[in-house]
């Protein structure tokens, strides 16, 4: 029998997130790796339309967990279905994405399964046949290399750290069949922010903190618009007010890892750097120049943020032609 490695697809009313491609592109890439199949598997609400997309990122099954008690997030009822697709499919690794939803969904079956849990992992290796996962400890000080001891092995991939490869599966679609369990949990309401870029699949990341002085963002919002990103922010900035708790980048907020992160009027406390300090290039611009935030910086501006953000803006703008 073949080494199942089975990858959950996150969608949300619908649409996959962009962390389900990146799971399936892992779990592609272990599947090659132990000459494995990928299996993919999808949970929610009247999804089967959208369950075939996943062939073309590798998938060589495809598992719909289709049930109306799927249709929102509920911790427990996901555990359930997950743990029983586990149990039937036996897989040697779990892939999910280490977003909100992800993270809580992989710790609870982890308890459940007493397996193995690399959290927020952003690569994994082999070393023979043991599966070792690098994974930021200490809010991001340091990376380490934990070896998952144990089945399934699951990695929670943190969301923009691998990218997304096409290669086609087989894409064989099964019906799972869902008993939804006990739950101690009732769906009251969920709202979204329409238009916004999640900041957790942003490639860019324009963020804000107390060195803005007020809930004027609109210098940040234009470079973030024009460089195709979304604005985040500090918990100071949060705190004050200014920014909604969903921007907020750090150890109490989000963990993002765009490909640039342009950090304003921000000091760069541990606990921010928690959040961000995978990001692949990170630009501060700070009037301090002994702030903690220019030790993480790949470029760094010493400089008003009111006069510099506007500058790099038309500047921007120039290029662009
Ligand atoms: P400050 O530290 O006040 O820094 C403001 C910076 O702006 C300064 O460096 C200043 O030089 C600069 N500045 C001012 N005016 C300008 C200007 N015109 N142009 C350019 N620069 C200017 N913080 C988070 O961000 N995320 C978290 O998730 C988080 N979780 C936490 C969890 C715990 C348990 C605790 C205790 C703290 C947490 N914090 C978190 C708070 C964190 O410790 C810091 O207090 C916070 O990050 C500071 O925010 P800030 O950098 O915006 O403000």
């Amino acid at each position: 029998m073949s080494t199942i490695i089975l990858a959950v697809a996150e969608q949300i009313d619908g649409v996959f997130r962009k962390v389900a491609y990146e799971s399936l592109s892992l779990g592609r890439q272990i599947a090659d790796e132990v000459g494995g199949s990928l299996s993919a598997l999808v949970l929610g609400s009247e999804i089967d339309a959208i369950a075939g997309k996943l062939k073309a990122y590798g998938a060589d099954k495809i598992i719909i967990a289709d049930d109306p008690s799927l249709e929102n997030y509920l911790t427990d009822v996901y555990t359930n279905v997950v743990a029983d697709v586990v149990e039937s499919e036996q897989p040697s690794v779990l892939v999910i994405g280490a977003s909100t939803r992800g993270r809580d969904l992989a710790a609870r079956l982890s308890a459940r399964l007493n397996a193995p849990v690399a959290m927020d992992a952003l690569q994994i290796r082999f070393d023979g046949d043991q599966l070792i996962a690098t994974r930021p400890v200490y809010g991001g000080r340091i990376l380490a290399d934990v070896l998952l001891d144990g089945s399934p092995r699951i990695v929670a991939i943190r969301p923009n750290a691998v990218s997304i490869s096409g290669s086609e599966g087989i894409g064989a679609v099964e019906m799972f069949t869902v008993n939804p369990g006990k739950t101690a949990l009732k769906f009251v309401k969920k709202t979204l922010d329409t238009g916004k870029i999640e900041l957790t699949e942003a490639d860019v990341i324009v963020s804000g903190g107390r060195g803005l002085g007020g809930a004027d963002f609109s210098a940040l919002e234009a470079l973030a618009d024009l460089l195709g990103g979304t604005v985040g922010a500090s918990r100071s900035a949060v705190d004050e007010g200014w920014r909604p708790h969903s921007d907020q980048v750090g150890q109490t907020g989000k963990t993002v890892s765009p490909a640039l992160y342009i950090a304003c009027g921000l000091s760069g406390a541990i606990q921010h750097l928690a959040g961000m300090s995978t990001s692949k290039i990170i630009v501060a611009i700070n009037k301090d120049p002994e702030a903690q935030i220019f030790s993480k910086a790949d470029y760094g501006i010493v400089g008003d943020l009111f006069e510099i953000v506007p500058l790099i803006t038309r500047e921007v703008i120039r290029i662009k032609g």
